[in-house]
């Protein structure tokens, strides 16, 4: 039986990513959970040495767990293209260096794609709600599309702009976050943690 989120817990969302903090918190903010990010509680940035998402997840949650004595919820998550192998897939916020330079990250895909006709790819997102006793649940939503070159519009954030979802006639730079939240890898994952561990 997964462990369930107490009623009036508080919760840290242990991420640095201004980007997943939003969509994060407009997906927890429904079930009325005080929440306070890992930035807010001066926690560090942990090292991602998995090499798989969930692996990574963990790491996060559990550290943000353990340092702040509360329950935390992080995201591993990541654009994987078929084309590369999956790549850049749990190094897609690496392939955008330390200046956190998306534009190139997104360039990068395009060049190493090439002229290949397999524009498939997905976003997948490891959501790791963890305790400060080491105990942890992880659920993982994936969405599938296809790349576009060049990225169209600005909304949402690192590879949302080349990333055409199947079934939608804008990219997630195009369309409204409140369609990205509906559907998304993070609201997939989220959906199975909420039926899992809240309410
Ligand atoms: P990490 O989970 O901290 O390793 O970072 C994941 C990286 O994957 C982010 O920095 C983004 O570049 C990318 N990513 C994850 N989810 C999304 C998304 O919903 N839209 C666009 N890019 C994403």
């Amino acid at each position: 039986m997964p462990r369930r989120l107490e009623p009036g817990s508080r919760l840290v969302l242990a991420s640095h990513n201004p980007g997943k903090l939003v969509e994060i918190r407009a997906l927890v903010a429904p079930h009325g959970i005080a929440v306070v990010s890992a930035g807010e509680l001066g926690l560090p940035e942990p090292e991602e040495p998995a090499p798989d998402f969930a692996g990574n997840a963990r790491i996060k949650a559990l550290a943000a767990a353990t340092a702040a004595g509360l329950p935390a919820l992080a995201d591993d998550s990541g654009f994987c293209v078929a084309a590369l192998g999956g790549a850049p897939g749990v190094l897609s916020a690496r392939w955008a260096g330390p200046a956190k330079d998306f534009a190139a990250a997104m360039a990068r895909v395009n060049d190493e794609m090439g002229t290949r006709p397999d524009r498939s790819s997905w976003f997948v997102s490891a959501l790791c709600l963890a305790w400060p006793d080491g105990h942890a649940e992880v659920f993982e939503g994936r969405v599938d599309g296809e790349c576009v070159w060049p990225p169209r519009g600005s909304a949402g954030f690192g590879y949302d702009p080349m990333f055409l979802p199947l079934g939608e006639s804008g990219t997630y730079g195009e369309i409204p976050p409140a369609r990205k939240a509906a559907t998304s890898h993070r609201a997939r994952a989220f959906a199975l943690l909420m039926a899992a561990c809240l309410g």
